[in-house]
This record gives structure tokens, sequence and C-alpha cells, in this order.
């Protein structure tokens, strides 16, 4: 037997996390009830979803997050440690070993963007990596960019550079902000005697 209409898979998941409003939930659940085809692909997304919101919940991904994910993961009880610097201005930054996750804020006009490139560099312009094509509200006026804690905990004093960068369909760039980040290391590690 296979199911005539199965439901999507995205809708699967937003069903598992609780995220369908009542009427789309009850159609979603009254199909569960009568197709087990359904219900196995439910508990796959169930496993899936899991590993993901594991993944995501350890703070160690360099991802854009949204609002609600921040707000989600400090109602659980994880700590929350976040810097909000303007656009072509710096802040002090640091973690401890209590910090659960690291987000930046950063501000920036986005209303004009079509794709946009979070760039991080060091204090020589140097370009250490880039998020390309990042997802983005473009009345926003901010992009939440999750540092990994992991990464944040081990790296030693220094200057950290991002940039929000627009680019055009040709490829050509235009710079939304940059943004920079004086790193003291609080934790014990290598260079500490
Ligand atoms: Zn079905």
């Amino acid at each position: 037997m296979s199911c005539a209409n199965p439901v999507d898979a995205a809708v699967l998941a937003e069903y598992w996390m609780g995220a369908l409003a009542g009427a789309a939930e009850e159609r979603v659940e009254e199909h569960l009830l009568e197709c087990d085809e359904c219900g196995a692909r439910l508990g796959e997304v169930m496993a899936l979803a899991d590993g993901v919101r594991e993944l995501a919940r350890s703070g160690s991904l360099r991802m854009i997050v949204s609002d609600w994910f921040v707000r989600r993961l400090a109602e659980e009880g994880a700590r929350v440690r976040e810097y909000a610097p303007p656009a072509g201005g710096s802040v002090q930054c640091t973690v401890t070993a209590e910090d659960d996750l690291l987000i930046v804020r950063l501000a920036a006009d986005l209303s004009g963007a079509r794709r946009v490139d979070l760039g991080v560099y060091d204090a020589r312009g140097r370009e250490r990596g880039r998020l390309k094509d990042i997802p983005f509200h473009s009345e926003a006026g901010n992009v939440a960019f999750q540092e990994s804690i992991a990464w944040a905990k081990a790296a030693p004093s220094e200057t950290v550079v991002t940039r929000l960068i627009a680019v055009d369909e040709a490829g050509g760039e235009r710079l939304l902000g940059e943004y920079t980040f004086h790193h003291t290391r609080s934790l014990p590690g290598p260079g500490d005697w």
C-alpha cells in the first residue's frame, strides 16, 4: 500500500516541532492515524530533527540563527553571550567556561541586497572563511550569527573582523557593514603560564 496523499516532509517536521497551527495540526494528526506509511516517515523526520536539534543546541556550529532560535535556547536554560557592535564599530569580547552560545548580532541595512555573504577576516584583512548566501530578512536590519562556542573557548586573544557583503548577480560586491571584535581569552590554555 502506498499513500495517495503523503504529508510533505517539511510539514511532518513542523508537526513534530509543534509549529503547525490548530487546523493544519489536526489534518496531519487525522492522516497519521490512518496512514502507516506517513507514520513511518514521521519516525524518520523525528530522528533527523532530534539530530539537527542536538547539533544546533551544542553551540558548535557556525551559522546564521533566528531570534526565535536564540530565545528558545535561552528559555531552555542555555547561557547566551551576545554582542551587537554597530556597523563600522568594534567591541571588546570574551567567552567564559559557563557560556553555551555565542551570538553576534550584526546591524546593517539589508533592504537592497539580493544575496548576502558573511566574511571572517584577521586583523590584516585576510579572509579566513565565508558563509555564502546567508538567510536574511530584508527588513530585519540585522543578522544574528552564531560563532562556534567551542572555537571561541579555544581561541587566543586576537582581533577578528567580520563583514556583511552584498553580492549582485554579476558577482560584484558591496560592503554592508564591518565589525571588529577584540577578543580576550579568559580561559586558561596554551600561552597562559
Ligand atoms: Zn500518508
